[in-house]
């Protein structure tokens, strides 16, 4: 199997060089080098062949001025050529020429004029010589083959040539030539064996450089795909976190501020649900290319953060340009329009919630919390009907720091006693006696001060804290008012993330087990809240909990978009519509609204509950509407446990408690 990098690497890398391109890239190496060799050989070589102008006049003194005369002429020479060619930078092969003929040339102006000799004997020793030229055409010098063939060829021709004319024995003759001739094999061999010698190290040279380059390219690659999202081909969480890192750096070095820009699709995977999740993936790198494409204009980067989340990061010097940016990427989604029928809130789009948070000086030192807090304002974002932006605001008490210290009390405040329950007493209208109580819930800080659910609810939704709390609601329902039958029903509110997570009808059932209580006497409240994507798996826990016994309530009916399609998917035993309804009933048209309202759920065979009543009139309005169930301050306000668990439930005590209240 061909790994990624393999790919990567086949995608950029160069052909093998062919051997005529490998031949001419070994003629090139090194150019400056050989000609530089050339030339510093020559003029050695020229030195010495001058020198031997004192062994001319030593063994041939009568031609010594003539030979010592052409030493001179061909040295001079071939310098000068040499020097020319050198300057003018002529081809290496051309030095090696002027170094070849100057050896033939050398050798031949010698030979010419010694051999005129009157002193034969010691001519005949000098003549040996001669060898010299053709070692070093083939040994001294870095010809290649050819030319060192050639050249010592040339000598050895010429040597013979003047041992036909020179005056000597055949004894001489023939130990003569046979040492040019062995000399003239041996040192071409050894010529032509230096030569691929030299070749073999040039080869061995490039394919070392092949290999270095191969490694180099091969860790460039592996480093490449590490930081790259296979699926989108942005930069993917880690290669975001080490930009991250750096602007932080130059954030906290210099005070270059930045903006950290948290993208999330909305209902992605109801998407996925949907049209599949081939279809899935295609909307991610639609929707990556396009933000890709935008925040390219504004100097940004973008990396893919996780599922269906991307994040952009952007150096800004005023918060003011930080909306812009934000906007233009919301605006970038939105125009792509991606069918998305399948939403519930209106929308036939894809589109996407933007949460973004910018550098501040309060900011702390730690690079984590501006991630943070463009993940709270992600948060906000998706909670004011998503397709929209926020940005992180400390002044906000729903993102500012307080919900942090709620975030620290949630963890300790079912050991520290911190959280507890009141009641808030349900009326049937018919019977006019207590039908159930609404278990709520009540969280004080260390120092007493007590804080709304509107505040602590949201935030233990988001931590998880809410399914610790939830158990121990349930279980403190039991305890506190049905083990010892105060009341016959108590509702309890459970979060959609309770419901989502695995195994939470098991845990109600172990509750139940463990105070032998029976489900019937519990009824769950569930809003459509935040999550508004019915998972299947929120379906599966209902239908569990509905095995149980458990009653299963709608709670705010009307506050959100997912309420009707909710009703359509189970079949709650009560709807309880939202107070504003009732508020809203002083004008004609919102009491229209209420009866319409009214009529819908009647309809569809659900139990009606009307919560906030606060009057009398309102009570009686109710009455006339044929609502099953009230539940408000008229009714009676939530209370501690105690105040029910007087006795076990008889009709007299609960015409008190409900007077009471
Ligand atoms: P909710 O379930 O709609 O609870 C009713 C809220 O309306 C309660 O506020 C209650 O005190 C208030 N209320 C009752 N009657 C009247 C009335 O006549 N007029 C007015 N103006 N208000 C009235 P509270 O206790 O602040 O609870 C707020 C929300 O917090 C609840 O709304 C519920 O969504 C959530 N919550 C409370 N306890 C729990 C819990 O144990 N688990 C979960 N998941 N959520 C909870
Ligand atoms: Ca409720
Ligand atoms: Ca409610």
């Amino acid at each position: 199997m061909i790994s990624a990098v393999e790919v990567e690497l086949k995608s950029q890398g160069e052909p093998p060089l062919s051997p005529t391109e490998l031949r001419a890239l070994y003629r090139d190496e090194g150019k400056a080098d050989r000609k530089l060799a050339s030339r510093q050989g020559l003029w050695v070589a020229v030195v010495v062949y001058l020198l031997f102008s004192v062994p001319d006049l030593f063994l041939i003194p009568d031609v010594a001025n003539a030979s010592i005369a052409a030493r001179f002429a061909v040295g001079i020479f071939v310098l000068l050529a040499i020097e020319i060619q050198f300057r003018m930078d002529a081809e290496t092969r051309w030095l090696d020429g002027t170094c070849a003929f100057a050896l033939v040339t050398g050798y031949a102006a010698w030979l010419a004029t010694a051999i005129q000799t009157e002193h034969v004997q010691s001519f005949s020793y000098y003549m040996i010589f001669g060898a010299i030229f053709m070692m070093g055409a083939n040994l001294f010098f870095s010809f290649q083959f050819r030319l060192s063939v050639i050249s010592s060829g040339i000598v050895l021709s010429t040597f013979f040539l003047a041992l036909y004319f020179f005056p000597s024995t055949r004894a001489y003759q023939f130990s003569f030539s046979l040492f040019y001739i062995s000399c003239f094999a041996f040192t071409s061999y050894v010529n032509w064996k230096l030569n691929r010698e030299r070749y073999n190290v040039f080869l061995n040279a490039v394919e070392a450089r092949t290999q270095q380059k191969e490694a180099t390219e091969r860790g460039k690659a592996l480093l490449r795909l590490s930081r790259t999202d296979p699926l989108t081909g942005l930069e993917n969480r880690r290669a975001v976190d080490e930009k991250l890192r750096d602007y932080w750096n130059d954030w906290q070095l210099f005070g270059s501020s930045f903006v950290a820009i948290l993208i999330d699709v909305d209902f992605f995977k109801k998407f996925n649900d949907c049209y599949g999740h081939q279809e899935g993936d295609r909307c991610l790198v639609r929707v990556a290319n396009a933000l890709d494409a935008t925040i390219k204009q504004h100097n940004a980067s973008i990396g893919r953060y996780g599922g269906e989340e991307f994040i952009v990061l952007a150096r800004m010097e005023r918060q003011e340009q930080v909306a812009l940016l934000a906007e233009a990427i919301r605006k970038t989604v939105e125009n792509l329009g991606i069918l998305h029928e399948q939403r519930r809130d209106g929308m036939s789009i894809v589109t996407v919630s933007i949460g973004a948070a910018f550098t501040r000086a309060q900011t702390g030192a730690k690079l984590e919390k501006i991630i943070h807090e463009a993940d709270r304002a992600l948060y906000l974002a998706k909670a004011s009907g998503r397709n929209c932006v926020r940005l992180f605001d400390p002044n906000d008490p729903q993102s500012s720091d307080e919900s942090e210290n709620i975030a620290a009390l949630l963890k300790i405040a079912i050991n520290q006693d911190l959280v507890s329950l009141v009641y808030q007493p349900i009326q049937s209208i018919e019977a006019g006696r207590l039908e159930a109580v609404e278990a709520l819930m009540r969280l004080r800080m260390l120092d007493g001060t007590s804080v709304p659910p509107s505040l602590f609810i949201p935030v233990a939704e988001r931590t998880g804290a809410i399914l610790e709390l939830g158990r121990w609601a349930i279980r403190t329902v039991c305890h506190e008012l049905i083990i010892d039958n105060h009341v016959h029903l108590v509702s309890v509110n459970v979060s959609p993330i309770q419901l989502r997570t695995p195994g939470f009808a098991a845990s109600v059932a172990a509750i139940l087990t463990e105070t032998g209580v029976t489900g019937s006497r519990l009824a769950f409240e569930i809003t459509e809240g935040l999550e508004m994507e019915m998972h299947s798996d929120i379906l599966r826990c209902i239908s569990d909990l509905k095995l149980l016994g458990i009653r299963i309530w709608l709670d705010d009916f009307g506050t959100g978009f997912a309420g009707l399609s909710w009703l359509r998917l189970i079949d709650f035993d009560t709807v309880k519509i939202d107070r504003s309804f009732l508020h809203d009933c002083r004008s004609p048209r919102g009491r229209a609204m209420l009866q319409d309202i009214i009529g819908l759920i009647r309809n569809r065979g659900h139990k009606i509950l009307v919560e906030g009543v606060e009057t009398e009139e309102q009570l009686l309005l109710m009455r006339e509407f044929g609502i099953d169930k009230v539940q408000g301050y008229h009714i009676g306000r939530p209370a501690p446990a105690e105040t029910f668990q007087v006795h076990p439930v008889s009709a007299k005590r609960e015409a008190r408690i409900l007077k009471l209240a």
